[in-house]
């Protein structure tokens, strides 16, 4: 049985086989799923997380794929996602790289309000670096769970089972 990915799915729906809303629904609940491994792996299990997949043109910060806002006090995130068909053109990351990207903000938030960042935002290069070290973070943590053998972890974009 091979796993049906993302990719093959956007296929599918050029094609007529899938339509897009019934993919973004797909999707959704397979993020919700994923979103509580991820969140119990990098260790914000204890939060309560809110997902959505937007368009593009409705992330509230322009030209992100996907962005979050959270809540210290009280454990709580909402995290965007742009709808797949919105950045995979132009984009080698997936959906699933995007939600832990995100998570791993929300876990290394300490570390930016202990910087004095709690109500102001990071300066131009801070921000950089804090981006780039999490997206390298996401990459490694995406290619180890997809070089595992036994298929103990698994891409997130795995929708049904038939091929
Ligand atoms: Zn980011």
């Amino acid at each position: 049985m091979e796993p049906i990915k993302e990719r093959k799915l956007r296929k599918w729906i050029k094609e007529g086989k899938i339509s897009s809303d019934e993919f973004n629904d797909l999707l959704q609940e397979k993020l919700v799923e994923r979103c509580m491994f991820w969140g119990d792996v990098l260790g914000v299990c204890d939060w309560k997380f809110y997902l959505r997949i937007t368009r593009i043109a409705d992330m509230i910060m322009d030209g992100c794929v996907a962005e979050v806002a959270y809540n210290d006090e009280l454990a709580k995130a909402h995290i965007s996602i742009c709808r797949p068909c919105d950045f995979l053109r132009t984009n080698s990351r997936d959906t699933e790289q995007e939600l832990i990207h995100e998570l791993l903000h929300v876990r290394l938030r300490r570390l930016v309000i202990s910087m004095g960042f709690m109500h102001k935002p990071l300066n131009a290069i801070q921000n950089v670096l804090m981006e780039n070290v999490i997206d390298q973070m996401s990459q490694g943590i995406i290619d180890m769970a997809r070089t595992t053998d036994k298929g103990v972890i698994i891409p997130v974009i795995i929708i049904g089972g038939d091929d």
